[in-house]
């Protein structure tokens, strides 16, 4: 097995090992990794994973990735660990399903990818003898994902900033109820000063020895897990080996819909691969138009982290496609939009049809959605009319957060009271803890000094 290496999309930082690549996030010339080779399996490889666990699964893809830095049996381990919750595949009609990301300790596709991304930066930074602050601002969600990502992991602490008057109740129970490794603190002021304060000690060389990362979305051990569930969906629905599978999934800053991307570059047999967008629509425009213009600021939808003007990953997809795109968004030289046209289809969904589409798929087919879901859903069921899409044909829609995360859309839409899942439901007994700032960059700094020496 060679080692395959991780390259920055902007080409001038040296190519990295991916322990390395995931230990700084952003490449040092402000462009995101990508692996040099994109490693493929076999049709017989493929094949074989229908024997095999969601966590078995997730060990064979990472090991085509990185196994030659990480001692196969102790990347299962962490597999295992990780990987240790339900990922339900729910027959809707026809060969047409919904698979349910929604089953990890945060209810939200992002368990997947934060999950291992914690356990494998705890694992190099164990080997370096290092330690890492993981320092983020949240106005609800990300905060609790990260947060349990990384949570009991020795050598990582997590330090998250929140408006204690935009976070709802049982967000900030998901995250200050954990305590240990992870603090939380809470400043007077919304959720724009509490990333400025993040940003501003970013940039503190009073701070360098603290290690400060962020663990966005950007990284590029976020994204190699997000390949899996593709390939897992697939070894559980198809029937044959000349079968193909279309994928509709709900994107904000395309993390997912680049997992897709990759698995399909490894030899998944994928037909289309639909690119699910609420009103912030700058990919449509893209690909109508060849022409890309960021949406800023960014439009508020319910599919609320889906709310992205300027799709962070899109970076690398362009890289993929053959052309290029900087850090400010600029493309330098354009992908090849025959290829993009032929590999993707996409429908931008508005807030009415979101939750009209969560209505319709509940009385139609018991089909219980919430608003990102929702959009998947109605990408879907576009793209079966508008092409013509036969009953044979495999289609799975992503189902990226649990509809008890957003009750108010779905009892207005279904009349149903969607069930808390377990890990929600236990938040009530548990204690709280958290620190409370008024939130100037001052009184943080010496906070953040003050606690981790
Ligand atoms: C983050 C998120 C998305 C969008 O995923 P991207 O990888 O950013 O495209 C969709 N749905 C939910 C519930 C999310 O939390």
């Amino acid at each position: 097995m060679s080692q395959i290496k991780y390259y920055s999309t902007n080409h001038t930082a040296p190519k990295v090992s991916f322990g390395e690549a995931l230990l700084k996030g952003l490449a040092p010339d402000k462009g995101l990794y990508l692996p040099d080779s994109i490693p493929t399996f076999t049709l017989h490889e493929i094949e074989s994973f229908a024997g095999k666990s969601y966590a078995e699964i997730a060990f064979e893809v990472f090991t085509k990735f990185f196994g030659t830095e990480i001692p196969s049996d102790e990347l299962l381990a962490m597999c295992h660990d990780a990987y240790d919750f339900d990922v339900p595949l729910e027959h809707v009609y026809e060969r047409k399903y919904v698979m349910r990301l929604d089953q990890g300790p945060t209810a939200s596709f992002k368990d997947f990818a934060g999950r291992m991304m914690g356990r494998l930066m705890h694992y190099f930074l164990k080997q370096k003898n290092s330690h890492k602050l993981i320092l983020t601002a949240t106005s609800g969600d990300t905060g609790s994902a990260v947060a349990h990502a990384f949570h009991n992991l020795s050598h990582i602490n997590v330090a998250v900033l929140f408006p204690i008057d935009e976070v709802s109740d049982r967000q900030r129970k998901q995250m200050t109820t954990l305590q240990n490794n992870i603090r939380l603190i809470a400043i007077t002021k919304k959720f724009d000063d509490a990333q400025a304060l993040v940003k501003e000690a970013f940039s503190d060389s009073d701070l360098e020895h603290l290690e400060l990362t962020s663990a966005n979305s950007i990284n590029i051990g976020r994204l190699i897990p997000q390949i899996v569930y593709y390939i897992y969906a697939y070894s559980r629905l198809s029937q044959s080996s000349t079968d193909k599978i279309t994928f509709s999934i709900p994107s904000g800053n395309f993390g997912d819909m680049m997992g897709c991307v990759l698995a399909s570059k490894m030899g998944l047999p994928i037909k289309k691969i639909l690119v699910a967008i609420n009103e912030n629509n700058e990919f449509e425009q893209l690909l109508l138009t060849k022409k890309y213009a960021k949406i800023n600021p960014s439009i508020n939808c319910v599919s609320n982290a889906m709310n992205v003007g300027h799709p962070s990953n899109l970076a690398r997809l362009i890289e993929l496609y053959g052309g290029n795109m900087n850090e400010k968004g600029e493309i330098i030289t354009p992908p090849d939009y025959d290829a993009l046209d032929k590999d993707f289809f996409t429908v931008s969904v508005d807030d009415d049809l979101t939750k009209k589409t969560i209505g319709k798929a509940w009385k139609n087919y018991s089909l219980l959605l919430e608003p990102h879901g929702a959009v998947g859903w109605h990408c879907l069921q576009e793209y079966c009319i508008q092409k013509d899409i036969s009953i044979n044909d495999l289609c799975v829609s992503l189902e990226t957060a649990h509809p008890a995360k957003f009750p108010q859309a779905v009892v207005e839409q279904t009349g149903i009271e969607p069930e808390l899942p377990e890990s929600m439901k236990d938040l009530e007994n548990l204690d709280e803890t958290y620190d409370s700032l008024n939130g100037t960059y001052p009184e943080f700094k010496e906070f953040l000094l003050r606690l981790y020496k």
